[in-house]
């Protein structure tokens, strides 16, 4: 039988109480002290693993400690100091697409709105997210890979689409808990519902997910 719309938000509600208790340690995992640190340090995570960020990114801060700096950042220099980090032209296009655009369109500053992150070069529906959920104190939920995935084995959301997971998602994670959603089932998608095999036998949401390929012991 279809699970109702309402059934469907109870069910939300207590797998985020049972990752909740799982979990209590969640929290981001980039390494940042400002909006534009984090921002960048995002926009590096693109198919980089957060740890292999936060290798890259003290030196990077220091190299370049405001938009105006980055702005004007030599690309090749750069390329070079991001390259560990994969995919480093395109991230040095968008960092400094960015960048100029912050120094350009807002003084320097990040802007603390979804409207005006996202029309950023290189800021995407997440990666805003991210930043507001994590450096402005927002209300947000950011769909990386493992929201991604762990939403739609959950039953939560469906979609080949981020984009549409996220909106899925706002109709069934309550307002006020969409930041603490998106750290807690980005480490549920870590550490147990992982890509490959996830470890369902030991699952703390096993009894509230539908999914039909749990693996056995
Ligand atoms: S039961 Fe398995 S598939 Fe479902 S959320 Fe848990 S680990 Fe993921």
């Amino acid at each position: 039988m279809r699970e109702t719309a309402t059934a469907r938000r109870a069910r939300a509600r207590k797998i985020l109480q049972a990752l909740e208790r799982a979990y209590p340690d969640a929290k981001i995992a980039l390494d940042f002290g400002t909006p534009l640190q984090l921002l960048v340090a995002t926009i590096l995570s693109a198919q980089c693993t957060d740890e292999r960020v936060n290798m890259v990114t003290p030196a990077l801060f220091k190299t370049y400690p405001s938009a105006e700096a980055l702005a004007r950042a030599k690309p090749d220099k750069l390329e070079a100091a991001i390259r560990s980090t994969g995919f480093y032209r395109a991230k040095t296009r968008s960092l400094l697409g960015m960048a100029k655009a912050l120094v350009e369109r807002h003084g320097g500053e990040v802007p603390c709105t979804r409207e005006a992150l996202t029309e950023l070069p290189g800021v995407g529906l997440k990666t805003a997210n991210v930043v507001l959920g994590n450096a402005f104190g927002e209300d947000a939920l950011a769909v990386d890979t493992h929201v991604f995935r762990v939403a739609q084995r959950l039953g939560l959301a469906r979609s080949d689409d981020p984009d549409e997971i996220h909106d899925q998602l706002l109709e069934v994670i309550p307002r006020g808990q969409r930041t603490r959603a998106t750290h807690l089932l980005i480490t549920h998608g870590r550490r147990t519902c992982v890509a490959r095999k996830p470890a369902c036998p030991v699952c703390p949401v096993r009894a509230l997910c539908p999914w039909p390929d749990k693996t056995r012991r």
